[in-house]
Formats: C-alpha cells, structure tokens, sequence
C-alpha cells in the first residue's frame, strides 16, 4: 500500500511533465527523495534506533539545500546547523515534540529534521506493529498529523484514509468528519474541486478552517498521494486565498 521511495521519484518526475509550473517543486522534491533514499538504507543497515545517528546526513543534506533549495533554507542551515551537538539537537527536539499538536519548530528547522526523520520514522513503522484500526486524527504510530488524504474504491463507493506526514502510515478515518476538529455536520465540509486536477480534491472545514487535500485513487490509480499532492500546490494557494489553513505542511513546507 505504501508508496515506495522509487514510485515517489518516478511519480515526480511524471508529474512535472504533466503540471510544469509545479516542476521546480517537484525536481526539488526528487532530489530530496533520491537522498532519502540514501538514508533509509543507511538506517537499515545500521538498524538505527537513536535518531542522533541521522546527524551524519545533514552535511550532505546542507549540500544539496545549497545546491537547489532557498536562500531561506541555506541561511538558516549556515547560521543554526553547524555543529553536529546543533543538528542532534534539532533532531530530537522535533522527535520529541512530535505528538499531535504539532511541531513546534520554525518552517526551515522542521524542513530539515523532517527530511532525515522520515526515512527514520518510516523504517520504525516498516517494523512496528501498526494499529490500522486507529480511527483518530493523528497517526497511530507516530502521532503526527495527516499530510493529505487518500480515496480509494470499496464497494459502491469510496473510503478514506489519511496519510501520516513523517511515517507515512496510513489509516482509515471516515469521510464526512474534520480531522481538524470533529465537525461532522456536512454543510460545514464543503469539497472543492477543479477540472485542472480532476483527481485531488480540497476537503475544507467551515468549523475550524482547515483544509486538507485528499487524492483520489478511484480516479487516478496512478497517483502517488505524497507527490501528487506536492504537484497540485495551485489549489492550496486556493484553498489560503479563501480563509482555509492546511492542517499539516508537506516536505517542503507548503
Ligand atoms: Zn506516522
Ligand atoms: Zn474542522
């Protein structure tokens, strides 16, 4: 069910072709993924348990940040990442502070311990015993809030599960409620959807103003919901011009 690294990768690089004004993001994304991909193996092989250990990524991902991030991201890794006692520190911190409200840390601190804790925090779930019962708002394994959500075919029509933002889990959590608040009035969770991107959809909240966007697989089986939803940023900037705040930002922020 989970999307692996290579299907993110290759989805991105798809994507670009088909939406071109998400493509900067997306090749951004790829690389960030390829590297990903590096430190999972690393932390396979090491069976790493103490996300300390994921120190030994950041100057490799200072790297490519330097390469082909922001200015923004680069300052903020020249000024607050240089030592290795600092990266641990920013590691663990957002390690710790996980649990559902949310990360407490600056956009580009969040940026950087969520590039390295995914890999991570995926490898524990890979091994871990996951409730996927868990019908609550925030991810069973890890507690972090959903990036998106998924639709998929079952019966007559479709179900809904959310995806974890760092351990990509996902689980079932049922169609006509916010994961935001509890609203369950359907009047009050308007759907917004556009032809551009006839299989991502805007699931709003006019109770406590968040959106989320779910990626509709009954639609699309294609679609690899993490990328596909980095692809269709237009409709954030939809969704924010008109009052909603995204539940949780993805990788990059957004
Ligand atoms: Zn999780
Ligand atoms: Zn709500």
């Amino acid at each position: 069910m989970k999307a692996s690294l290579d299907d993110r990768i290759a989805r991105a690089l798809e994507l670009a072709k088909i939406h071109p004004s998400a493509a900067s993001l997306l090749s951004f994304y790829r690389e960030l993924a390829q590297f990903q991909t590096q430190v999972l193996a690393d932390v396979q092989s090491n069976s790493e348990t103490d996300v300390r250990g994921l120190a030994r990524h950041f100057p490799a991902l200072m790297e490519l940040v330097h390469r082909s991030g922001t200015e923004l991201l680069a300052t903020f890794a020249a000024h607050h990442l240089t030592s290795t006692a600092a990266q641990e520190k920013l590691l663990t911190d957002c390690w710790e502070q996980l649990p559902a409200n949310g990360w407490d840390a600056e956009p580009p601190a969040r940026f950087f311990a969520r590039v390295l804790l995914q890999p991570y925090a995926e490898y524990l779930a890979s091994r871990g015993d996951v409730r996927s019962d868990g019908a609550g708002p925030i991810c069973p394994f890890c507690n972090a809030r959903p990036v998106a959500g998924v639709l998929r075919g079952e019966g007559e029509g479709a179900k809904r599960w959310l995806l974890c933002s760092l351990c990509s889990t996902e689980w079932p959590f049922r169609r006509v409620l916010c994961p935001g608040c509890g609203e369950e009035n359907k009047d009050k969770l308007p759907i917004y959807t556009c032809a551009q991107f006839d299989s991502v959809r805007v699931d709003a909240c006019d109770t406590c103003w968040t959106y989320l966007k779910s990626v509709d697989l009954t639609k699309d089986g294609h679609a690899v919901p993490v990328v596909d939803e980095i692809a269709t940023v237009a409709l954030n900037i939809w969704a924010e011009e008109h009052g909603y705040s995204k539940l949780e930002t993805n990788l990059l922020g957004m």
